[in-house]
Order: structure tokens, then C-alpha cells, then sequence
């Protein structure tokens, strides 16, 4: 038998429109025997090194290729009708094609994009060594030449069409013949015409009859121009989906991306063909078996390209030292550091000096030096422009140099933080440092890296959504027709859940009664499902990561493909084919085409900066003091020792709404069973309170770890002398802050090394591998483990069985302690502020809370003051600031907190920071008209309460709105005439017959304006 490759490939990266997983795709390529395979999606690159690192895990050689957007002419100009947009495939042959396309879909998005991105035969010209174009589909250019186009008239609002060209053609493939490297371009042909009974309509038959025609008119053109231009012939099957039945969900993907029904005669985007699929060899030979040469070719071509993608590599950038040596440079930072944290007499200093001296081995072994320089500059930077950065995250807080380099801010020592949970010297991997910096500025952070490290070094990071189980059911039972009702239902029963928790389609077919039971009443029901499990996992956008971006030692196109993130034009919301996109400008940061994971192994270092509005709020609240107490206590909240017992009184009380991370009512409880005494006890807190330690059974007592932690702790408190049994002696002292109990995944690493002699690298391979629950897994590590703690341990062979087991359990629950204690250094922060200036901290979080639209924050917060005994004054029109503020002795609250008044409070207290108090009713109206206040909200400031220290209420309810309009005549008279008629009078109402209206209306009026209990009227 002959052979063949597929050259033209999609997968579902080319996104709302192939639908098959790479994965699939190489795993039939491996089954039907194939020796190469090539992804060539569409204007993107986002699955080429998930596919190569595939291709060559399966045995299957993999060609990494794109079917560009092709401007006919020149990118320099829009899309028009001489400058149409084409498709071509470009593969790249090595090396150095690969680079090249890598700069080709940069420069298509940056430079060239025009709804799609676009390159131009001129840019890839500059860029061609390494590469192989072949014409593509209908929509090549030369093809469109050949078979004729389509157009549509913008001024006449009509479709127009031009005739075939074969000059035009020929002319057309000897320009991009010249594009490419000499022999480097083939003309492709397709053939996807079908003999089976696809179901479909008259239009669609019609439209297929079209297809088919079209294709042999471009076979018989492709034959004449590779005569008269020798350029060689090619084979592809233009591959959207994996097996043939998939050509039905394909068609079914392109009615949910229009948003019509699967059925409807005039639906515009169809698949007329059921022959677009990873087809056999035999198949592909056998349909061209009058084209043996160009079947070969494909051969060929797959023959000279040989791709070796560099893994491994490392590009973190060299930190600037300004000349000094970066080891001696870093070394002095981190003895700097160490001196001011660890002085000659201090408790942990001789510990410390043992451990600095191990992990700056580590790390410089590992090659990492710069990269915590650079994290620790980072921080600096933004400490020294007065942005609030976080205390540390994750197990970074583990490291000792972290924390003398101040990337962390809890001694790891005291609180017995163990450095391989961050970094594990024999698996090397880059480490993970994620930051925390306030809301507000977190994007000055980005803007510095860009200027630090260069704007082309720096990218964020792209992610993906993918169509799941529940939204597919709505979307694909929404095509089909099925009435909203019965959609609804069905969709509901499926459970939500991320990651491996998320419902697949396949087990809710067989496990979900209300889906079997549709399914075995109605073959609609079936067909639906049978798409659904196709489209599973297939992309539906390209968003930006939330805060990752990675940094380079290079020009990052050097290593990874670029693009700038694309947004819907404005205006109303179409279906995703008439949607116009423009680049979105509002990001300077370029974005990574690969997804995440793909980024560590080709070198780059990720980071991680996280936006935390506690940060704000802690720095507000400070800056209130600041001003109204003339107290500076940022000393009190950064350096104090965590030991002020006000914090955790409060905690005790469970007071700890607006306290970070303690809001929730369960979690309120558990602190008020616990009554923390300690900064241990409040990391315990933070750790117990997740889903696994508060359901998960100790078998021994049947009580959960929670409940038994609260209980221990209970008892010990009651009786000092109270104890609990251990399996090991070695585990008392481990497990002596947390009452026995096993919370923290660093106790489950000191116990493995206290009880079986491991090292701290072996441990935390023990804790990953046994709390991932795969038995071979387990299995190997519970053989080593019994080893070490029946022979160093030298435990009984039932108690090691035992410890075995509980350790077992906690890994999987565990919590990283790092994480807890830096996480909990807020916590206690915001509880002592809370506890020591309340006034302070309610105003910094009310006003944190008032971005949000909702307003629930908002009614909480202020009922927490209300319950607290704090007074809250009712916004008020001549004592209310743009914030919430602290006001005689207690919180004044902003005119934006009443409902339905916009966004004139601003203009409305620049006014009277101008021009002074309102002294009246009249003089208030006057100046309120001047700013622009309307029926809405004069109707707003009025029954909210915040006018009643200028007039009676019920007097300006009842006249309010026409004591406006008198002034507004008066105005616009003035405007007219000011200087003649200056002593024009004003109509004022006679105001004296108001009704007057009962105070429990007046009070609900104001609740309802204010969405806030009764308040203090002062
Ligand atoms: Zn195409
Ligand atoms: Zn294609």
C-alpha cells in the first residue's frame, strides 16, 4: 500500500469551528498507522506544542503548520474587495520555520489585524526560510481567482459576483510561488464530495452540488498552473472533526455559534459535506488515485520537515546588578534582610543562619537567583510607591530567603514553614512566587515589569473556555428546537463542578435518570446527546488569565507565539459570525497563544499578580487614622508580633464581619468554639475551615477533623493535663500546636522524616503521590514507608499500618500551613484595626464594598456597625463626603449611597466645597439645579433624609419638584437676558399646605432610598 499524510488539520483550537481535541487527533493518527501528522488551525497557534508534545509521545511525527489569513495584496490595508482576506497553510520544515511562524502570527495579530489576524505574501516573505505554503481550501486566493467571487456591495447592499480568472490565478500562484523558498509552495487540492444520504434539505444539497463543483473546477486549474509554473501538486482532506459521524455536531456547533435551529432552511452557516474527517490512507489514495504524485508529495513534504521544539531551556532573565556580580549582589540582599530580621541574641538567629545558608545553596544550584531578585524587586518597587502588597502566598512563605529578601513577611522559623514545600531540589521546576497587591494599582505593578524588562519581553497569559456538559445540553437542545422547559430541567439535573469534578457527558448518559429517560422517549434527545459528547471540551473563546504574565530574557517571539486579545466592537450583542472584533486596546500587555502549562516547559517564568482588596481596605483604613487620630499605625499593622489579645477577642466573639477571610457564618462559628488565643490558632482556623477537614471522618472516632480539633482543644483548655494518644512519640512535638490533630501538609512532611528518616524532598514526594489516591501510587510509597518506620522508626508493624492510614487521609485534606500563616497575617490585621478603630475600618470597607452594585455588601456592613454600637449617620447634603467617613464619633455615609442618584453626589459636593453650606430650601434647589439634579434624583435627596437639616420634609416632597422648575425658567431666563432683568423674581410656592405624612411612610420612604436600616437622622 502506498502512503499518505494529512497536511491540512484542524483541531479545536480553531475555535467554534473544528471540533476535534488534539488528543483525539493524534490518537487516531497513531491507530491508523500514520508517521506524521500536521495542526494547521486556523490564524492561531494555541495548540501547536500541546500537539507536538503529543504527536511525539504517540510515535506519530509532528508537522506544526496554520492556515493563515492571507491579505490578497497587503495587510497595510483593510479588508476589501481587491484586498480580500484568503486562507493558506504554511508548515513550518525546522527549527527555524517554526520561529518563523511564530513571528508570522505575532506580527498577523499586531500588525495585521483586520476582524481576523492577517499576514501578507510580503510578510511572509520576510520571515519564509523553514517554511512550506500550500493554497489551501476554496478560500485560497488562487482558487478564489480560478472558481470566481463572491462579494458583497456595501453601498448596494447586495452580493455581486466576478467570473472566473484563470490568468488572474495563474498570475496570483506565480506571486506566491515567488513568496516562498524555491520548491517550497504546492498547489492543494480537495475533493470532499459524499454519496451518503446526509438528510438534507434542497438548499443544502444545492450548496453541496456547489462545493463539489468548485472543487473540481480548482483540481482542473491546479493541474494547468503546475504545468505552465512547475509548482508541484498536493493532497489534503481539510480535516474539522476526527470521525465521520462527527459531522453532524460539527454542523450542530456551527447553528449554536449563529444561534439558530438546527433545521432552519435559510440557517447560513452549514456543513453540506460529511467527508471532512481524519480519513485512512486508503481512503485518501484511493479518492486520488488519479493524482499518485501528489498523493506522494504529501509524503515528501511530511519527509523534509523535522521539528525539534527546545524544552528544558532556561529564560529567566539575568537581574540587573548594576555591574556587581548577581551572586555577591544577591547574597549581600539576602544578608541585609537577615540582619534586620534575625539580630545577634534573637531566638531563632542560630536556627536561621543553618537554614539561610541551605537554601541560598539550593536556589543558586537550581539557577534561580534571578528570579527572586526580580520577584523581590517587584515588591520593593511597589512598596516604594506606596502600594500595599500582600504578606506572601502559597508556600513561598516556606523560604527563609524569601522572607529576608521581603518577599514574605512571616519568619518561617517561628512558625515552622518548611522550605521544600516550595522548592524541591530534585524535581526541578520553576518555582511559583504569587503576589498580592492592592486592587486599585496592581496594573502600575504590570507597567513596571513592561519598563523594567521590555514591552516585548512581557506577555499575559491567555486562557481558554470550553463548551461543558450543562451549557452544551442548553446550547445544543436550544438548536434543536427542544422547548425551553424540558431544556431547563434536563440542564439543572446535571451537576455543577470544575475541573475533575465536572459532569462529563458520557457518565450523565448512563448515570442521569432524566437523561435516559429523554433519550430512550425521543431520538432527538439522542442525537443531542451524541453531539454533545463530540463538542465536549471544544474552545469557545480565548480570554486573558486573570493575573499570570510571563517574562522573558528575550524578545518572547523568539519562544512562544504572541497576540493582542481581541473585544466585540460595541453595540448589539449578534451571533458570533456577524460580531464585528476589534483588537482590544485597552490592555498594552501583548498575550501568550499558548495556555499556561505550556509556558514552563519551554522555560518562561511565570508569575502571578493577584489584585486583593483587603490591601486597599488596610491602607484606607490606615490613612483615615492617619488623618482624623494623627496616629500613624502601619508600624502596629506591618511589624507588631501578632500578639495584641484585642484581635482575638474579637475573633473569640466571632465580630469578624469584614475580617479577611472570616466572613462566612460557618467560619464565625468555628471561631467562637476555638476562642483563639494565638496566631497558631487562627492559621488552624483558616485551614480547618475547607470542605475536606469539615466533612472528612476520623474513623477511629467518627468525628470529623474539625470537630475533633475543636474538642482536643477544648478539653486541653479546661485541663492542662489532658492529652491525646499519638503512634509515634516523634509526633508529639509535631502535632503539639494543632492538638493532635493533623492539619498542615508540612506536619505530614516532618512526620515522614521524624518517623521513617526521610529527607524533606522524599517527603513531599510522599505527600503529592499519596494524596492523589492512585493505588499503584499509594502502593509503592506505603511499601517505603512501612520500611522506614518499622526499621528507623521502629514501630509495631499494626501501629505503622495505622499512621499509614491517618497520614493517608490528611494528605488529601491537608492544607499548606505557608499559605494559612501568610493568609492569616491579614486576618489578624484586619481584626485588630476592626477591633482597635472601628470607625476606621467600617469606613474603609464600606467605602471598598460601595464599588460594588448590589449594595448587599453594603446593608451588611452597616448593620454590623449597628449591632457593634457604632453610630451610622444618614448621608446627609451639607455634612456627607464623596466617601464614607468617620463623623462625631461615628460614620457619616456618601450621598452615593442613596439609591437612584447617578452619579451627580460629585458635582453636588464640589458645589459646596465651593460655595458652602445650603442655607435653604430655595438656595438649595438654585445650586442643585446649576449642577444638573433632575426629577429622579431631587425625589432621591429628599425622601432619603439627607435635605432635612435645610427644610421640612414634607414640604420639599410636596414642592420640591416645581420649586425646580421655577428655578430652572428663572435660569434659562437669565441666560437670556441676565444683565437687564437681574431682578427678576423667583416663584416660590406657598409650601405652608403640605400634607404632612407619617413618620413610619417617611421611614420606609428612606429605607427604600437607602437600602439601609433606619439611621441616625443627625
Ligand atoms: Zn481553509
Ligand atoms: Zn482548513
Amino acid at each position: 500500500m502506498g502512503d499518505f499524510v494529512h497536511l491540512h488539520v484542524h483541531s479545536n483550537y480553531s475555535i467554534l469551528d473544528a471540533i476535534s481535541s488534539i488528543d483525539s487527533l493524534v490518537t487516531e493518527a497513531a491507530q491508523q498507522k500514520y508517521s506524521a501528522l500536521a495542526l494547521t488551525d486556523h490564524g492561531n497557534m494555541h495548540g501547536s506544542f500541546e500537539f507536538y508534545k503529543a504527536a511525539k509521545k504517540a510515535g506519530v511525527k509532528p508537522i506544526v503548520g496554520v492556515e493563515v489569513y492571507c491579505a490578497r495584496d497587503t495587510v497595510k490595508e483593510p479588508r476589501t474587495r481587491d484586498n480580500p482576506t484568503d486562507h493558506m497553510v504554511i508548515l513550518a520544515r525546522n527549527e527555524t520555520g517554526y520561529k518563523n511562524l511564530l513571528k508570522l502570527v505575532t506580527r498577523a495579530s499586531l500588525e495585521g489585524f483586520n476582524y481576523v489576524p492577517r499576514v501578507d505574501p510580503d510578510m511572509i516573505r520576510e520571515h519564509r526560510e523553514g517554511l512550506i505554503g500550500t493554497s489551501a481550501c476554496l478560500s485560497g486566493g488562487i482558487n478564489s481567482y480560478a472558481i470566481g467571487e463572491k462579494f458583497y456591495n456595501r453601498s448596494t447592499k447586495t452580493y455581486e459576483y466576478t467570473d472566473p480568472d484563470y490568468a488572474k490565478a495563474l498570475a496570483y500562484a506565480d506571486r506566491l510561488k515567488n513568496t516562498f523558498e524555491e520548491g517550497c509552495f504546492y498547489l492543494e487540492i480537495q475533493d470532499h464530495s459524499t454519496d451518503t444520504d446526509m438528510g438534507l434539505n434542497q438548499c443544502r444539497m444545492d450548496s453541496q452540488k456547489d462545493m463539489v463543483t468548485k472543487q473540481r473546477i480548482v483540481v482542473e486549474t491546479a493541474k494547468r498552473i503546475s504545468k505552465e509554473l512547475n509548482i508541484p501538486l498536493t493532497v489534503s482532506n481539510d480535516v474539522h472533526y476526527t470521525k465521520q459521524p462527527d459531522w453532524n455536531a460539527k454542523d450542530t456547533l456551527f447553528a449554536v455559534r449563529t444561534i439558530s435551529k438546527k433545521y432552519d432552511p435559510e440557517r447560513k452557516l452549514t456543513t453540506d459535506s460529511d467527508q471532512f474527517y481524519l480519513k485512512s490512507k486508503a481512503e485518501m489514495i484511493d479518492r486520488f488515485r488519479d493524482f499518485p504524485e501528489a498523493i506522494n508529495n504529501t509524503v515528501l513534504i511530511a519527509e523534509q520537515c523535522d521539528l525539534d521544539i527546545a524544552v528544558g531551556e532556561n529564560h529567566i532573565p539575568v537581574f540587573d546588578t548594576e555591574g556587581q556580580d548577581v551572586i555577591k549582589y544577591w547574597r549581600n540582599k539576602i544578608r541585609e534582610g537577615f540582619e534586620a530580621k534575625y539580630r545577634p541574641g534573637t531566638e531563632y538567629r542560630t536556627e536561621a543562619v543553618q537554614r539561610v545558608k541551605y537554601e541560598i545553596e539550593v536556589i543558586e544550584s537550581m539557577g534561580f537567583v534571578s528570579y527572586f531578585l526580580m520577584v523581590a524587586d517587584f515588591i520593593s518597587h511597589a512598596r516604594g510607591i506606596d502600594i500595599p502588597v500582600g504578606p506572601g502566598r502559597g508556600s513561598a512563605a516556606g523560604s527563609i530567603v524569601s522572607y529576608c529578601l521581603g518577599i514574605t513577611e512571616i519568619c518561617p522559623l517561628e512558625h515552622k514553614l518548611i522550605f521544600e514545600r516550595f522548592l524541591n531540589s530534585e524535581r526541578i521546576s520553576l518555582p511559583d512566587i504569587d503576589i498580592d497587591f492592592c486592587k486599585k494599582r496592581v496594573g502600575e505593578v504590570y507597567g513596571y515589569a513592561q519598563q523594567k524588562y521590555g514591552e516585548k519581553n512581557v506577555a499575559r497569559i491567555a486562557t481558554f473556555s470550553s463548551m461543558w456538559a450543562r451549557s452544551l445540553i442548553r446550547d445544543v437542545g436550544k438548536a434543536y428546537d427542544i422547548p425551553k422547559e424540558e431544556i431547563d430541567s434536563v440542564a439543572s439535573s446535571i451537576p455543577e463542578g470544575a475541573g475533575e469534578f465536572r459532569a462529563k457527558i458520557e457518565e450523565q448518559a448512563e448515570d442521569n435518570e432524566l437523561i435516559k429517560a429523554y433519550a430512550s422517549a425521543s431520538e432527538v434527545w439522542q442525537t443531542i446527546i451524541e453531539d454533545a459528547k463530540a463538542l465536549e471540551g471544544a474552545k469557545k473563546a480565548v480570554s486573558k488569565h486573570a493575573a499570570g504574565f510571563v517574562i522573558g530574557d528575550d524578545d518572547l517571539t523568539k519562544y512562544i507565539p504572541l497576540m493582542r486579545p481581541v473585544k466585540n466592537k460595541p453595540g448589539k450583542k449578534k451571533n458570533q459570525v456577524e460580531q464585528e472584533v476589534s483588537i482590544d486596546t485597552t490592555d498594552t500587555m501583548m498575550f501568550t497563544q499558548y495556555p499556561m502549562d505550556d509556558l514552563e516547559e519551554l522555560g518562561l517564568i511565570k508569575m502571578d499578580f493577584l489584585a486583593l482588596e483587603t490591601l486597599t481596605i488596610i491602607q484606607d483604613c490606615i490613612k483615615l487614622i492617619q488623618k482624623y487620630e494623627n496616629i500613624d499605625v502601619t508600624t502596629n499593622v506591618t511589624y507588631n508580633n501578632l500578639l495584641s489579645p484585642a484581635a482575638y477577642s474579637l475573633m473569640s466573639l466571632g465580630n469578624t464581619l469584614g475580617v479577611f477571610q472570616c466572613e462566612s457564618p460557618g467560619l464565625r462559628h468555628l471561631l467562637m468554639q476555638i476562642r483563639p488565643e494565638q496566631f497558631s490558632d487562627v492559621v488552624a482556623a483558616i485551614a480547618l475551615y475547607r470542605p475536606g477537614p469539615m466533612d472528612a471522618i476520623d474513623e477511629a472516632t467518627g468525628m470529623t477533623m474539625m470537630d475533633k480539633y475543636v474538642q482536643n482543644r477544648t478539653f486541653k483548655r479546661q485541663d492542662e493535663s489532658f492529652t491525646w494518644e499519638v503512634l509515634h512519640p516523634e509526633m508529639d512535638d509535631i502535632l503539639k500546636e494543632t492538638y493532635g490533630i493533623i492539619i498542615y501538609q508540612e506536619q505530614i512532611m516532618d512526620i515522614c522524616r521524624k518517623v521513617c528518616g526521610y529527607t524533606y524532598n522524599e517527603a513531599d514526594k510522599f505527600r503529592k503521590a499519596v494524596g492523589k489516591k492512585i493505588p499503584e501510587l499509594v502502593a509503592k510509597e506505603k511499601k517505603a514507608f512501612m520500611k522506614g518506620a518499622l526499621g528507623q522508626g521502629n514501630m509495631a508493624q499494626d501501629d505503622a499500618d495505622k499512621l499509614f492510614g491517618q497520614l493517608e487521609t490528611f494528605a488529601r485534606y491537608g492544607f499548606n500551613k505557608s499559605h494559612a500563616a501568610a493568609y492569616a497575617v491579614l486576618t489578624y490585621r484586619t481584626a485588630w484595626l476592626k477591633q482597635e478603630y472601628p470607625i476606621y475600618y467600617m469606613s474603609a470597607l464600606l467605602n471598598a464594598s460601595s464599588n460594588k452594585s448590589d449594595g448587599i455588601d453594603k446593608r451588611k456592613y452597616v448593620n454590623d456597625c449597628l449591632l457593634n454600637n457604632m453610630k451610622v449617620y444618614a448621608p446627609d447634603i451639607n455634612k456627607s463626603e464623596l466617601t464614607v467617613v468617620p463623623q462625631d464619633g461615628g460614620i457619616r455615609c456618601n450621598l452615593s449611597m442613596i439609591r437612584g442618584l447617578d452619579n451627580i453626589s460629585e458635582k453636588i459636593i464640589a458645589e459646596r466645597k465651593e460655595n458652602g453650606e445650603h442655607t435653604s430650601f430655595v438656595d438649595c434647589i438654585t445650586r442643585l439645579s446649576k449642577v444638573g439634579v433632575n426629577k429622579t434624583s431631587l425625589e432621591a435627596l429628599i425622601n432619603s433624609g439627607s435635605m432635612d437639616s435645610i427644610g421640612n420634609r414634607d414640604q420639599m416632597a410636596h414642592y420640591g419638584w416645581d420649586l425646580l422648575q421655577a428655578v430652572r425658567k428663572k435660569q434659562k431666563r437669565e441666560e437670556g437676558f441676565a444683565s437687564i432683568l437681574d431682578d427678576d423674581e423667583l416663584d416660590i410656592p406657598d409650601m405652608s399646605s403640605a400634607p404632612t405624612l407619617d413618620k413610619k411612610v417617611k421611614d420606609s420612604m428612606s429605607v427604600k432610598y437607602l437600602e439601609l436600616y433606619s439611621l441616625e437622622d443627625k
